[in-house]
Order: structure tokens, then C-alpha cells, then sequence
């Protein structure tokens, strides 16, 4: 998963005073309408977007491999650990047999610690020809740009030794300058349409696909107790078979139109035993479908990329 810390941590509004005067109202407005110009600039979207010859819609599968990192930046009890721990070691392995056994191509996104904590896991994804991806060095994007550079490069060169080329694409939030000049093509952590599209610099520079997810597809939002510190009323275990059906709806509404699916999955989470049979159910429901393509993430960014390239930002 992705979030952007310095969000979460803001101070609650509600404890905040409004000032509503007619003034101040029209002041936030005009501030609203200009951080929306900004981010309209920065991003650019595919009009005439088609798949390849044969293909109505694509789906990648995109693991966020947390394991115990992201229980450390939660600074979650030692018990939570644990769970990462079951990702890293079982949930993974699980995970990629599941793929494999439907000849499904899948993006791993790694924090290049990762590489340090479960060689064996990531030898088993490259050997089936899994993409493995940056996703921070430790889970986190600092804010000084020396350590996001060294961050970035880091994680680059630790996943590197397992796959024998830099990563092409990533999950995070580092500005898209540092990740072009890094050799990044794609970025996934955007919602800002359902197909894929690009994102660019504040003055339209180095442009990135994004390969959209959002947070209905994502098993963490669905499977996980304590989430983000979640107090006990909020706490949200589902069954998988309300999930399936959730998600073979999203998949089927994405079929007709000839879309796209992100599905963001966890080894911690949905490598437990009930929910590898969920997917399992739902991938040879979706098999049964013709014009079904599994790429990796960087496969779809080099279609984007070759079919369709910007014409408004810029590489
Ligand atoms: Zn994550």
C-alpha cells in the first residue's frame, strides 16, 4: 500500500476554528482554483487509448511486498510483526505459485530493504519472470532531496541484483524528476482516471505513465485489523466471498468497457490459505473470459509509452 505520510499525520480540521467569512471563503476558493490548474497541468490523459489486437482489457496484478516494514513505520507491536514475518516468508511463495499456476505475469513493488530480509522469496519472482519494482527503500519517502536520491538509488541497485537491470517503474512519491532521471517509465500509486495515464512535473517535464489502483481493489482495505492504527469499532475483516464477488463486478464493469484493473494485493495479507482460494476462484472466473491480458506493470507502461505517447508533457 501507499500512503502519503504527511497527510495522514495533519492535524484533524475539525479541532481547527473555520473562518468563514465571505472573504476568507472567497480567498479558499481561489487558492482551490489554483492548486487545481497546478495539477491539471501536471497530468495528461489518453483519449483514443486502445489495447493491443485481441485485447479487451487489462489487468495487473500489483503486490506491495511490505512484510514487517510497514508494521515498523506503524510502530504496530511486536505481535503485528508477525504478520509482516507470515508475508515475507509464506505469503509471498504462495502468491507467486498462485500466479504461475495461471501463467499470470505480476508486479512485485519492493522496499529495497526487502532485498536483504527475503532473498529467497525474490528469487522465486524473478525465476518466474515477475517484475520486481521500487517501493522506497524502507517504506517511506523522505523529504531531504540527497536522501530521496540516495533512497531511490539504494533500492535500485539491491533490486538489480536479483533481476540484473535497474527497476522500471515504481510505487511511491518521489518527484518525477529524480524518477525519470533514475530510468522509471511508470508510476502506480494515482487515481486520477480509471485507464492508464501520465503524470508530469509542476512545468510539464518528465512525464510518467501512471497505472492507476484505488483503494476498493486493494485486499488491506477489506482483510486487515489495526489498519493504520485504526481504532477497534473501525476494524474491517471481510469475507473473501463478498470480496470476490466485489471485485468480479469492478472486473466485469472494467471487461465491458475495455478498461483496465489494478488489483493491489499484499503478501502478509492475501497470502493467507482463504484468500489464495479467493483469487484463485476469481482469476479462472476471469480466464473464462476471452481478451483477458496479465502483464507486468512495465509491460503496459511500454505499450502507453510506444502506442501512445505524450503529446502535452514531456519525457
Ligand atoms: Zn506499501
Amino acid at each position: 500500500m501507499t500512503v502519503d505520510f504527511t497527510s495522514t499525520r495533519r492535524k484533524d480540521r475539525r479541532d481547527e476554528q473555520p473562518d468563514s467569512t465571505p472573504a476568507s471563503m472567497q480567498a479558499e476558493l481561489l487558492a482551490l482554483q489554483e492548486a487545481a490548474s497546478i495539477e491539471s497541468a501536471r497530468h495528461e490523459f489518453i483519449a483514443d487509448f486502445r489495447w493491443p489486437e485481441g485485447v479487451r482489457v487489462a489487468v495487473n496484478f500489483t503486490c506491495d511486498y511490505d512484510a514487517m516494514l510497514l508494521r515498523r513505520v506503524f510502530e504496530e507491536p511486536a505481535l503485528q510483526l508477525a504478520k509482516g514475518e507470515f508475508g515475507g516468508r509464506v505469503g509471498a511463495l504462495r502468491l507467486v505459485k498462485l500466479f504461475d499456476k495461471h501463467d499470470v505475469k505480476a508486479t512485485f513493488f519492493v522496499p529495497g530493504r526487502i532485498c536483504e530480509l527475503y532473498p529467497a522469496s525474490l528469487r522465486a519472482m524473478v525465476a518466474s519472470g515477475h517484475e520486481l519494482a521500487d517501493h522506497m527503500w524502507e517504506h517511506q519517502t523522505p523529504v531531504a532531496h540527497r536522501f530521496q536520491v540516495d533512497h531511490i538509488e539504494k533500492t535500485a541497485e539491491a533490486l538489480s541484483r536479483f533481476t540484473g537491470h535497474r527497476p522500471r517503474g515504481t510505487r511511491s512519491f518521489y518527484p518525477n524528476a529524480l524518477l525519470r532521471q533514475a530510468g522509471h517509465v511508470y508510476n502506480s500509486h494515482g487515481s486520477a482516471s480509471l485507464m492508464p495515464y501520465y503524470t508530469g512535473d509542476a512545468d510539464g517535464g518528465h512525464a510518467l505513465v501512471e497505472l492507476p489502483f484505488h483503494f476498493a481493489i486493494d485486499d488491506a482495505q477489506f482483510f486487515t485489523f489495526g489498519w493504520i492504527g485504526s481504532a477497534p469499532e473501525a476494524q474491517h475483516l471481510s469475507d473473501p466471498e463478498r470480496v470476490l464477488e466485489l471485485w468480479w463486478d469492478a472486473f466485469m464493469c472494467q471487461y465491458e468497457r475495455g478498461g483496465y484493473l489494478n488489483i493491489c494485493l499484499h503478501p502478509y495479507v492475501s497470502g493467507r490459505a482463504m484468500r489464495i482460494a479467493m483469487l484463485d476462484e476469481l482469476i479462472l472466473r476471469i480466464k473464462k473470459l476471452d481478451g483477458v491480458w496479465f502483464p507486468t506493470c512495465e509491460t503496459v507502461a511500454r505499450y502507453c509509452l510506444d502506442r501512445f505517447p505524450p503529446r502535452k508533457l514531456r519525457t
